[in-house]
This record gives structure tokens, C-alpha cells and sequence, in this order.
């Protein structure tokens, strides 16, 4: 049975990134060796690495001035890292809340220092994405920190917010790589790979170079971005087969129209599930609001709670994997990240249709 992958993450691969790997990951360029056999000094690793961190450089159109680190322990342990290194002290940390990651990422950050809630949708239950008052925010804070794409509640924002003096942290997890990034407005974006980027194991942490300078110094060195920074995320041993992956992702993103080419599918896609849900005569009724909407996770219910569940049942019989929203929200949730094809996406609107019909 064909299965269409809908996971929220990990979540669909390219085919083509399969099958590639699926013949070099186990035997690199006919070498022998698999990727994850080699020396991470190996001269032959030092390519797939450096080709992998130039190649997100490329796509991002990343300006000099900033680092490119490749890290371990998920977006997750950026929630620490990020408030350990830049929250010192007298400082506070401005967090905007817009779903259950960021509220996280707030947690964390409080067990380290001060730190507070800048804005929130939490009250309209993560429907929209609120507005920044930066005349809120608190003197002597050190950044701003916020999510760009909400995987749980299916909100985004449009565009991200013009920075104003203070330094903006991104969480973009969910949805890096499927659109371009004004790097005026953006002082640290990270994401772990595993929802649009490639395999779990490795995270992107794009950050700009002055701030390393600014980051406190006694915290274990393991744990500090300069450590990383200065040995070209090879202080320690990196998640070789994962990086590799994520390379040929990356090539993947390139042979396929590049950041721009990742929008376009990303809008077309997306419009095809939301217009099933605008006219479905509320048979469908989406999560969040029009203007919040995500380009990568789309969340709705059904009107009736005992046809959701059958419409979930028969979604699963027909090889939609994943369709089923969030424990903490439920409901039903599509992802559709740069790997879904869109003939997938297609499959499932023209489902989605049929089972209105038929109820
Ligand atoms: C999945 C996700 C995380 C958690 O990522 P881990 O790599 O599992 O730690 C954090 N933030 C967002 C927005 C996510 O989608």
C-alpha cells in the first residue's frame, strides 16, 4: 500500500533523498565505507560537512556575518543553550507566545534567569499570531525569542516582525527552508532538522557572529555557541549520518527551484487543503485564523465529533500516515513540509471532499 506521509516530524523525506541514500549512506562514492564508518577528521567527512553547512548558506542566502553551527540535542536544547549563553544576570529575556513550543522554550529559559511573556495568543487557545508591542519590552533585555511556524496549533507568521534595537531569536523548526529570511530582522534562527530539513539528530543554529562575543563564558564549554563556532561544529564527534542526510536535502532543495521554488510548492500545496476546508460549508472548520495560517501544518476538525474520528479511521485505511492533530489539541492535522509531493497533498483534498460528500 502507498503510504502518504503527513507526520509532523520526523516527517517525509524526498523520495529521490532515499534512494540515494539508501546506495551511498552504506557505501559512500564507492569507498567502502558507509558514512557513518568514517573519521569525522576524515577528509572525505569534511566534505559531506563544510558541503552541507555551504549549501545551507546558499539556499538561505546567509550573509557572512553570521555563523553556521551544526548541533545536537534537538531545538530542545536550544531552549537552554540560547537563555545559558545571552541571559546573564541583570539581563531579562523577552519570550512571545504563540503555542506549546514557545511556551517550552519560556520555561527553560526561566529556570536560568528572568524571564517574561512580551505578547501572547495563548487566550484565543494559539488561534492567530500576536501582535509585538516592542514599547513593552522590559529595559535591559537581551533578546526577543519567538516561533516562527507553530506545528501544533498550525499558525505562522506572514512575515517576521521589523526588529527594533533588541536582538530576535528564531525558533523555526517547522518551517526553515520553506521560505526566504530577511536577515535584517533576525539575529538567531534554529531548527531541528527533523521536520524540513532531514533526519533527527542534527540542529541548525544560524547565528549572527557578534553575539558570540557577548555570550557568557562560565558555562561548561560544551554548552557555549564559540566552542562550536571556533572548531567548525567538529569540537566533538557531530551526527555524521544525519548531516549527510541533510546535505542531500539540501541538494535536493537546489535541484528543485531553490528557497524560491520551496514557496511556491509551499503556497500551492497549502491552498489546496484550505480550500477544501473554506468551502466545506463548515464540514471542515479550520484552527486558525485566516491571517495566522500556516503554510506547513494545517489543523482543523470536523463539526462532529463522532465523524472525525471515522474520517481519521478511514484516512489511516487509506495510507494518509499522520493526519491525526496533536495530543494536546487534537483534532486533525496535515503537514505538508517541503517533502510532501503535491500530488500527495492533492490526494488527500480530493479525500477530504469525497468523505464530505458521502456524509
Ligand atoms: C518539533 C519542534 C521543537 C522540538 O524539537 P526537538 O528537536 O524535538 O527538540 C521545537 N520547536 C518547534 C517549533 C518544533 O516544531
Amino acid at each position: 500500500m502507498t503510504i502518504y506521509n503527513f507526520n509532523a516530524g520526523p516527517s517525509a523525506l524526498p523520495q529521490e533523498v532515499i534512494e540515494k541514500a539508501q546506495k551511498s549512506l552504506f557505501n559512500f562514492e564507492n569507498s567502502g565505507l558507509s558514512v557513518m564508518e568514517m573519521s569525522h577528521r576524515s577528509p572525505m567527512y569534511e566534505e559531506i560537512h563544510f558541503g552541507a553547512i555551504s549549501s545551507i548558506k546558499e539556499i538561505l542566502n546567509i550573509p557572512d556575518d553570521f555563523e553556521i553551527l551544526l548541533l545536537q540535542g534537538g531545538a530542545s536544547m536550544q531552549f537552554a543553550m540560547l537563555p545559558m549563553n545571552f541571559l546573564q544576570s541583570e539581563q531579562s529575556a523577552a519570550y512571545v507566545l504563540s503555542g506549546s513550543w514557545s511556551e517550552k522554550a519560556l520555561k527553560e529559559a526561566g529556570r536560568i534567569g528572568d524571564a517574561y511573556v512580551l505578547s501572547s495568543s495563548k487566550e484565543d487557545n494559539y488561534k492567530s499570531i500576536p501582535t509585538i508591542e516592542f514599547d513593552s519590552v522590559k529595559e535591559n533585555t537581551s533578546y526577543i525569542h519567538l516561533t516562527s511556524n507553530n506545528t501544533i496549533f498550525g499558525t505562522q507568521w506572514q512575515e517576521l516582525p521589523e526588529k527594533q534595537r533588541t536582538p530576535i531569536f528564531v525558533d523555526a523548526s517547522s518551517d526553515i527552508f520553506s521560505k526566504r529570511i530577511n536577515w535584517n530582522n533576525v539575529d538567531v534562527l534554529y531548527a531541528g532538522a527533523q521536520k524540513n530539513a532531514g533526519p533527527s539528530g542534527v540542529t541548525v543554529v544560524i547565528m549572527r557572529k557578534t553575539l558570540l562575543e557577548q555570550s557568557n563564558t562560565s558555562i561548561p564549554q560544551i554548552l557555549t555557541y564559540n566552542t562550536h563556532a571556533k572548531a567548525d561544529s567538529l569540537y566533538h564527534t557531530p551526527p555524521t549520518g544525519s548531516i549527510y542526510v541533510l546535505g542531500l536535502v539540501m541538494n535536493w532543495i537546489k535541484e528543485n527551484g531553490g528557497i524560491e521554488g520551496m514557496e511556491s510548492r509551499a503556497s500551492n500545496k497549502a491552498a489546496l487543503l484550505y480550500d477544501v476546508i473554506d468551502n466545506s460549508n463548515q464540514f471542515y472548520v479550520g484552527h486558525a485564523l485566516v491571517n495566522s495560517r500556516s503554510l506547513m501544518n494545517v489543523t482543523f476538525r470536523l463539526s462532529d465529533e463522532n465523524l472525525e474520528k471515522k474520517f481519521l479511521q478511514e484516512a489511516k485505511e487509506f495510507g494518509f500516515e499522520g493526519v491525526k492533530g496533536h495530543r494536546s489539541v487534537g483534532g486533525c492535522r496535515a503537514s505538508i513540509y517541503n517533502a510532501v509531493p503535491v500530488d500527495h497533498v492533492e490526494k488527500l483534498a480530493h479525500f477530504m471532499k469525497e468523505f464530505q460528500n458521502s456524509h
